[in-house]
């Protein structure tokens, strides 16, 4: 009778009713995933229960000697995982989510306005790398230091490290972040080293959308050339929702880095480690080392891109993303509208978003995909009729209005 059914049947019936959800439809945000059985009985446990400030065996609180073992054996997993010699990488896995993991790292090495360069989030960033508008420091990243964005080059779709360059040679930026939430290609991370080195900057990679795939080996291996690593944990790596931070031992600019990071996620800007997390992190990070998860992620991109996702722009078809989107949600296709290089406005972004790894982790292969992209470009046309059925009508202009307010923006950046 202490089952959550009794206890609170109406939050128990939203979760079944979020469960039903998530199993019926195509779930293709290429930020989510379904993590094992396994990951969420850790993350459903008694460790939940427990204080744990600090690190293992330095610690505020009492009764810490398997929270200890945990920490230690998840941090150990994370270099194993990662392809790491203990004695050149350190990791930290207490950071809560991807963005304060990021804000973390900033903390750790700059000091405030000291200036960073990310891809501008219109041209795939992430909010946490520093965007903002020219009306608006949008995230913490750019109100507290001073952000110079990179962009693609539109005509190839790539990141124009001709650009970057320049720019900073030109800002001479504290730290390059690579990294992106929507961006279907490598990064060129011997190209990025070269600049960053010339300028005098670290350089950070956010793997958040492609640690499983970096875990793998099937993309370039950002640990050869980047000072630290952040990533999240419930992307392509399929572990529950969390993040880490790894980081060279060896001082970088004169920084040592393990004390920095460790001292800016606590006391810093944490309290106590969320451990029924780092015990769904340790699981996950054990499964990241087996055949076949090395398999799973190999058929992660043989199902798309050159990594997980491939982005669609639709303004050919004089089209946005957020219709695309509603009318595809609405035969139970789950993805999202996305900015595409060159959009005139992020209010109204051109194009859609579709990730491999959640239906990769559902068996789908490239037959299935297939079927996928098809059921897509039914919703396409779908929407062009739609479109032209209402155009002319007040409906239209109610949606122009709509798609103008302020309001509607937060709605409009990726994950
Ligand atoms: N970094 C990148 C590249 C991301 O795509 C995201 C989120 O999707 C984050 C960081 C932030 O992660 P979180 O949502 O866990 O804060």
């Amino acid at each position: 009778d202490q089952e959550l059914s009794n206890v609170d049947p109406e939050v128990s019936e939203i979760i079944y009713n979020e469960k039903q959800r998530q199993f019926r439809s195509l779930e293709l945000i290429a930020s989510e995933n379904f993590t094992s059985r396994a990951v969420m009985e850790a993350v459903g446990s008694c460790l939940t229960n427990k204080y744990s400030e600090g690190l293992p065996g330095k610690r505020y609180y009492g009764g810490n000697e398997h929270i200890d073992e945990l920490e230690t054996l998840c941090q150990k997993r994370a270099l194993a995982a990662f392809h790491l010699d203990e004695n050149k990488w350190g990791v930290n896995v207490q950071p809560l989510s991807g963005s304060p993991a990021n804000f973390e790292v900033y903390t750790a090495i700059l000091k405030p306005h000291d200036r960073i360069m990310g891809l501008d989030l219109p041209h795939g960033g992430h909010l946490s790398h520093g965007f903002m508008t020219p009306k608006r420091r949008v995230s913490g990243t750019s109100i507290y230091f001073e952000s110079m964005p990179y962009r693609l080059d539109e005509s190839t779709g790539l990141v124009d490290y001709d650009m970057l360059e320049k720019t900073a040679t030109l800002f001479r930026p504290k730290l390059i972040i690579a990294g992106a939430s929507a961006y279907p290609r490598d990064f060129d991370y011997p190209r990025m080293r070269k600049i960053a080195d010339a300028v005098g900057a670290f350089l950070m990679m956010d793997m958040a959308h492609i640690s499983g795939l970096v875990a793998a080996s099937v993309v370039g291996n950002p640990f050869e050339y980047c000072d630290i690593v952040t990533t999240t944990t419930h992307k392509s790596l399929r572990g529950p929702r969390g993040g880490m931070i790894l980081f060279k031992k060896d001082p970088v600019l004169g920084v040592e880095l393990e004390s920095a990071i460790n001292n800016a996620v606590f006391p810093g800007l944490q309290g106590g480690p969320h451990n029924h997390t780092i015990g769904g992190l340790a699981v996950c990070l054990k499964h990241a080392q087996s055949p076949e998860f090395k398999a799973y992620q190999n058929q992660v991109v043989s199902n798309w891109s050159d990594n997980h996702l491939v982005l669609v722009d639709l303004r050919p078809l004089s089209l946005d993303g957020a219709r695309v989107e509603k009318i595809l949600d609405l035969a139970s296709i789950t993805l999202n509208k996305n900015s595409v290089p060159g959009d005139k406005s992020a209010l109204v972004p051109g194009g859609i978003r579709i990730g491999s790894p959640a239906m990769t982790t559902r068996g789908f292969t490239e037959k299935e995909f297939i079927y996928i992209a098809d059921f897509i470009h039914e919703g396409v046309q779908l929407t062009r009729e739609v479109k032209q059925a209402v155009s002319g009508s007040k409906l239209q202009d109610f949606m122009k209005f709509v798609a103008s307010s302020d309001f509607s923006f937060t709605d409009k950046v990726s994950d």
